[in-house]
């Protein structure tokens, strides 16, 4: 069978079936309660306890160690197939929509920097509350978010996933990252005039189909797909990395690309203080600074919803820990986008004239090299049955990650029309930003 008769295949398996996806997406609901729920009514492990001996073990395997990373290399293979096919928060959202009063979605929903706060009140409180290490705090935030997504799907739009396109703390960072993907969905006869956003039509995300130029949004849900009409939207594979080689072709977008660079310096700085010695030895400091000065408030522990409080298992986080936590991550995350964003300015002013456009383009870059990062520096349990080779395989995704992300920078620069010569130079900064994120990673993922 050829490419493209695979391609249809596939297309037509899923356009048969799309009413059934409704039972995966339940089944999939059941999955989440029993992943994210369960574990808070059961026993703490003891310590020898293994995936396959323990629950709560194993739903923290399951999330950290499967789920998390998988979801995000998948998007290289299959795009956002875990949005339109499994994941159960989207389709809750739907759910509800259809049953809610169906209010026009405001502008601050629709303003670009929602999901950038979205994921970063996420990635934060993640880290405040303990959600890799507590069940309950799993339980808050994955919980809290899928009751988020339920009220405003209940409340905004008509027939549409507004919590999918507008604050899914995550749908923005698979959109990004799916623009790297082999998958597109393409419209058969498309209409000039650049990606538009609309409440008209089937798309579930507002997408305007004629018009659809980009992947970020599209959650492969196929309900556009029909291989009998002429307008319609069809299936396409193409070679990973494309759409961001072709990035000016494809709707580029400075907000996504500021997402980018913040996105990577909040999960690095989310990672950054648990291994890092001097994150204690700051502690210290600025604990006797604040004791001096009589301030003992800071040594109280915090509300359980913004803070781990578990003295059964011996961690207690008090104020102290939660803005230093909090505050070495903004700083983390303000460092990495000023050095990404320095070297992505560097590059576009080598570039020549247009420094704006070029700027965000640039900016895309760092896909890559910012997956690799999150997948093996936060999903590092994926690789723990590799044993001793471990090491090897995050080493060589790695570096398949910055060899990607130079790659993609030489190419943008090749489509901004920058002559061989000059291109030699304007990708120095792009390596410099790149070796930077993967030096920042470095402690993180090999350790110290
Ligand atoms: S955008 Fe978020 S809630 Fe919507 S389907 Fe994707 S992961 Fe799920
Ligand atoms: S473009 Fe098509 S497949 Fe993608 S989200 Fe919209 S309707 Fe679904």
């Amino acid at each position: 069978m050829t490419l493209v008769g695979m391609t249809r295949a596939v297309e037509a398996f899923f356009v048969r079936h799309r009413e059934r996806l409704v039972w995966l997406h339940a089944a999939m609901a059941v999955v989440f309660i029993a992943v994210i729920g369960v574990p808070v009514f059961l026993p703490d492990p003891p310590g020898d306890a293994t995936p396959l001996t323990h629950w709560v073990t194993f739903a923290n395997y399951a999330l950290w160690g499967l789920w998390f990373p998988l979801v995000f290399l998948s998007v290289i293979f299959t795009g956002r197939s875990w949005c339109g096919l499994l994941c159960p928060m989207g389709a809750a959202a739907e759910w509800a929509n259809k049953r809610g009063p169906q209010r026009a979605i405001p502008g601050w929903l629709k303003w670009e920097g929602t999901p950038i706060v979205s994921f970063l009140i996420i990635t934060i409180l993640g880290q405040t509350v303990g959600v890799r290490d507590h069940p309950e705090a799993a339980l808050e935030v994955f919980g809290g978010t899928m009751l988020a997504a339920i009220a405003l799907g209940f409340l905004y739009g008509r027939k549409k996933r507004a919590w999918c396109r507008h604050a899914c703390p995550i749908g923005l960072l698979l959109g990004v990252f799916s623009r790297i993907g082999a998958v597109q969905f393409t419209p058969k006869m498309p209409r000039p005039g650049g990606d538009a956003w609309t409440e008209k039509g089937v798309c579930p995300t507002m997408i305007d189909l004629p018009r659809k130029e980009e992947s970020r949004h599209c959650i492969q849900c196929f309900r556009c797909v029909n291989s009998e009409a002429k307008g319609a939207v069809e299936l396409r594979l193409r070679r990973p990395g494309t759409e961001i080689e072709r990035i000016r072709h494809h709707h580029p977008n400075a907000a996504e690309v500021w997402f980018l660079f913040l996105g990577t310096g909040v999960a690095l700085g989310g990672f950054l203080w648990l291994v890092l010695p001097q994150y204690q030895d700051l502690r210290q400091t600025l604990g006797a600074w604040a004791i001096e000065r009589e301030w003992f408030w800071i040594g109280d522990p915090g509300p359980w919803l913004l803070m781990s409080v578990h003295p059964e298992r011996r961690e207690v986080f008090v104020w102290l820990d939660f803005i230093l936590i909090v505050s070495v991550m903004a700083a983390v995350m303000a460092v990495m986008a000023a050095v990404m964003a320095a070297a992505t300015a560097t590059a576009a002013w080598l570039a020549g004239p247009g420094f704006r456009s070029r700027f965000v383009e640039l900016g895309y870059q760092y896909a890559p090299v910012a997956m690799v990062s999150l997948v093996v520096g936060l999903g590092g349990m994926l690789f723990q049955p590799l044993g001793a080779f471990a090491g090897t395989a995050k080493g060589a995704l790695f570096a398949i990650g910055i060899l990607w992300s130079l790659w993609l920078g030489w190419r943008i620069l090749a489509a901004q029309g920058v002559a061989p010569t000059r291109r030699v130079l304007a990708s120095l900064p792009g390596l410099a930003g790149t070796l930077a994120v993967a030096l920042a990673w470095w402690p993180a993922i090999f350790g110290l």
